[in-house]
C-alpha cells in the first residue's frame, strides 16, 4: 500500500488536536473536523499554542511551524474527509457518537479509505461491525499529550487486514512514534492496567486514606511514576476515565472494575479535571 499522505481527524479536542498537530509537523496533509466552529477554533488555537512552545524551546523551526499550520484544513462538515486515505476518529468516548460518525464516514469515503479510532476502551470489532469495511478498520490509540508521548497502541479488530495494519504501523513510525500491537479486548493493554489504578486512587480519596496531594506524591516518589494517578486523571479528563471504567466493568463483567462512586459524582458535578478547571485539583 502507498504511504498515507492525506489524513482526516474527527474531533478537535485534546487528542484530535494533538494527532492533527503531529501529522502536520511530519508533512502529512490534515483535515480536522468537530461539531461546531467554537470547538474547531479551540482546537486550532491549542495547536498554535503548542507549536509556539516548541519554537520557543528551539525544538521546531518557525518555518516548520508555519508549514504545519498551513497543512491543516479545518471545518464542521464530515464531508470534508472525502478524499482522505485514512480518517482517525478522536471524538468523545461514547459508542453512539462513534457509531454515528463511522456510519457517515463509511458512506462518504472511497472504498480504499482506512478508518481508525483513537478510542480508549471501546471494542474495535464492534465499531468496525457497523461499517462495511472491517478489513480497513483499525484502532490507533495515541497517548496524551500526543506531541510528547512515544506510544501508539495499535489494535486490530477481528477482520482488520494485514495491509491496513502495515499502513498504520508505517505511518506511526513516520510520525516518530513507537507503535505496539495488541488484541481487541476492553481497554486494550494501556487502560486495562492504568484505569483500575486511577480508580483505586479515587477510592483512596473517597475512603479518606490520604489527601489527593499525598496519594499522588506517594505514587510519584514510591513507584517512580512521572505523575500521580489523580493528576493524570485530571489530565485525561474525569468524564473519559469514567467512560473507560464503565466499558471495563460492563464488557469484562467483573466487579473489580466497578467505577468509584466519587468519580461518578465528580463527573455529574461537571468537575472534569483540567478541561473544566476543576477535578481533584483546581486549575
Ligand atoms: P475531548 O473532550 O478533549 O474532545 C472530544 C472532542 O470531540 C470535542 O471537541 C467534541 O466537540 C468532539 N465531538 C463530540 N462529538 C463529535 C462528533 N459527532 N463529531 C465530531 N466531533 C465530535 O476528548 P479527548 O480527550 O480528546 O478524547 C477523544 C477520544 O480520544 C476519546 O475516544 C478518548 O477516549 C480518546 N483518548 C483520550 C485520551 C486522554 O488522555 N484524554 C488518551 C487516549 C485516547
Amino acid at each position: 500500500m502507498a504511504e498515507l499522505t492525506k489524513v482526516g481527524v474527527v474531533g478537535a479536542g485534546q487528542m484530535g488536536g494533538g494527532i492533527a498537530q503531529v501529522l502536520a509537523t511530519h508533512g502529512v496533509d490534515v483535515v480536522m473536523t468537530d461539531i461546531n466552529d467554537e470547538a474547531v477554533n479551540k482546537g486550532l488555537g491549542a495547536i498554535r499554542k503548542s507549536l509556539d512552545k516548541f519554537v520557543e524551546k528551539g525544538k521546531l523551526a518557525a518555518e516548520a511551524r508555519d508549514g504545519a499550520i498551513k497543512r491543516i484544513k479545518a471545518g464542521t462538515d464530515l464531508a470534508l474527509h472525502k478524499g482522505c486515505e485514512l480518517v482517525i476518529e478522536a471524538a468523545t468516548e461514547n459508542i453512539d457518537v462513534k457509531h454515528a460518525i463511522f456510519a457517515r464516514l463509511d458512506a462518504l469515503c472511497g472504498p480504499e479509505t482506512i478508518l481508525a479510532t483513537n478510542t480508549s476502551s471501546i471494542s474495535i470489532t464492534v465499531l468496525a461491525g457497523k461499517t462495511k469495511r472491517g478489513p480497513r478498520f483499525i484502532g490507533m490509540h495515541f497517548m496524551n499529550p500526543v506531541p510528547l508521548m512515544q506510544l501508539v497502541e495499535v489494535i486490530r479488530g477481528l477482520d482488520t487486514s494485514d495491509a491496513t495494519y502495515s499502513a498504520v504501523m508505517e505511518l506511526a513510525k513516520r510520525l516518530e512514534k513507537t507503535p505496539v500491537a495488541c488484541n481487541d479486548f476492553p481497554g486494550f493493554v494501556s487502560n486495562r492496567i492504568l484505569m483500575p489504578m486511577i480508580n483505586e486512587a479515587v477510592y483512596c480519596v473517597m475512603e479518606g486514606v490520604a489527601e489527593p496531594e499525598s496519594i499522588d506524591q506517594i505514587m510519584k516518589l514510591g513507584m517512580n511514576h512521572p505523575m500521580g494517578p489523580l493528576a493524570l486523571a485530571d489530565l485525561i479528563g474525569l468524564d473519559t476515565c469514567l467512560a473507560i471504567m464503565d466499558v471495563l466493568h460492563r464488557d469484562l463483567g467483573d466487579g473489580k472494575y466497578r467505577p468509584c462512586p466519587l468519580l461518578r459524582k465528580y463527573v455529574a458535578a461537571g468537575h472534569l479535571g483540567r478541561k473544566s478547571g476543576r477535578g481533584f485539583y483546581k486549575y
